[in-house]
């Protein structure tokens, strides 16, 4: 994978290293100015992240005349997967953080700004007081929090950190839980589904208790879950927490309201539940651009789209892809975001050039660490049925494993490659 090699990969996770870019060069990362009118074939990106960073690349790949712009407002790209690894310390952040020259490289123009409106009738999106017009839009907004769900959770955003978007939050509730006393209570609360990686929740508690039972033997890890039961890889979770006296899980315990003064959740049921640091992830639904552009269905959360060319049911020559999307027998997944990139980065390209688009179905490959060497993962393969995506199997490892770990390491290398290098 040309500048990172997996024993480079391997030693920056040991020693704290930073990788930091994909063997970046020292192009210049554009930020405001104007973008002039088209001169050709023009698609417009609305986020860097798993989903429009792909789609970004393979447009310029499979069509290098079409002009490419994507909008994304952080400077860096951090990995949410492995995110979890840097709570319990077993890695550092800038092992997971990278920039975005290689993608300029492929000639995509990346502007670190926010798109503001989207306005399907004259094929434009506003960007502060600028209008950019576009052939096709491809909005990759990823989660945005419903706050209002969970009441003292908006006003206490600076306290009480959820940590599911990797970057500053992510160092934040890792150094919380450094300086947590031992003997304290972590209570942790998972909201219900649909959520962005339904077994993120599960790996970040099986990081808590391994890095509680090895640091602070005397502390506890509370998992207050609004599903029933554990949403994703259940068995192989369940049987990983035997390692764990220290984790306490109860399903069905939908948290609503958060307290930081008296340090308190409450759940549903009115029960109370004392804690010394909590990490509360909140509800979610499409990234606001998305929900603000009405690509949203009767729910107000997610947005429907075609299985083949992510096109949105609402909006003409506007695809919508990752998480953000709903209706696709798909979890809400890097892997799948990545895929939806590449498959719609397709599409585009072949409308565009007026052809019909081909029916690729996405894949996935789920990994979640279960201590710092071990991981367990699920593989899931789709077919194109009748212009829908169906799942054709589902695979789990037969339980936890140093190699499954080591194939771990290899696919972010390699995916994260895939979308930016
Ligand atoms: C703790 C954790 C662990 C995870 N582990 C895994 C894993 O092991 N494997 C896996 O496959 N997945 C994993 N995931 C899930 C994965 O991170 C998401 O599914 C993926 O990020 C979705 O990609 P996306 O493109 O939809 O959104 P994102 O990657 O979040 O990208 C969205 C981007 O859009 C930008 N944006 C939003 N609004 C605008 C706007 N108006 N203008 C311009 N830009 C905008 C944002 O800044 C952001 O960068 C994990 C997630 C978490 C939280």
């Amino acid at each position: 994978m040309g500048e990172i090699t997996r024993r480079q990969f391997l030693r920056g996770s040991a020693t704290g290293l930073a990788v930091g870019s994909l063997g970046a060069g020292c192009a210049q990362i554009m930020g405001g100015g104007e973008v002039g009118p088209k001169k050709g074939p023009r698609v417009v990106v609305i986020g860097g992240g798993w989903g429009g960073s792909s789609a970004a690349k393979y447009v310029r790949l499979a069509d290098p005349s079409i002009e490419v712009i994507l909008y994304e407002p952080n400077r860096t790209f951090v990995s949410c997967p492995f995110s979890n690894l840097v709570l319990s310390g077993v890695r550092p952040i800038d092992s997971l953080t990278f920039d975005y020259s290689r993608l300029q490289k492929h000639g995509v123009q990346v502007r670190h700004e926010t798109v503001t409106a989207i306005e399907p009738a004259s094929r434009r999106v506003r960007v502060g007081d600028k209008s950019v017009e576009y052939d096709r839009l491809i909005v990759s907004p990823g989660v945005e929090f419903q706050w209002e769900q969970v009441e003292g959770l908006a006003q206490n955003q600076d306290k009480v950190l959820h940590a599911w978007k990797a970057g500053p939050q992510t160092v934040q509730l890792a150094n919380q839980l450094q300086s947590m006393p031992d003997g304290g209570v972590f209570v942790m609360t998972i909201p219900p589904a649909a959520y962005r990686c339904p077994p993120g929740p599960y790996e970040r508690a099986c990081q808590v208790a391994w890095y509680l039972k090895t640091r602070k033997p005397r502390s506890k890890l509370l998992v207050l879950d609004a599903n029933q039961n554990v949403v994703s890889k259940a068995a192989l979770f369940r049987a990983a927490w035997q390692a764990y006296p220290n984790l306490e899980y109860r399903g069905s315990n939908k948290v609503v309201k958060v307290d930081p003064t008296t340090r308190e959740v409450t759940t549903d049921f009115g029960d109370k539940v004392k804690y010394d640091v909590v990490n509360l992830i909140p509800p979610q639904r499409a990234g606001t651009i998305a929900v603000q552009a009405d690509l949203v269905g009767n729910d107000k959360r997610w947005c429907e789209v075609d299985h083949v060319t992510y096109e949105s049911v609402k909006a003409k020559n506007v695809h919508v892809i990752g998480d953000s999307t709903i209706g696709l027998p798909v979890p809400k997944s890097g892997n799948v975001a990545n895929a939806m990139g590449k498959i719609c980065a397709v599409s585009v390209v072949h409308l565009i050039q007026g052809k019909q688009p081909p029916a690729l179905p996405p894949g996935n490959t789920c990994y979640s660490w279960v201590n710092d060497r071990e991981a367990i993962a699920v593989v899931n393969a789709y077919k194109i049925e009748g212009g829908k995506v169906v799942q054709i199997e589902q695979k789990l490892t037969p339980g936890q494993s140093v190699a499954v770990a080591q194939n771990a390491v290899g696919w972010a290398t390699s995916i994260w490659h895939d979308m930016l290098g």
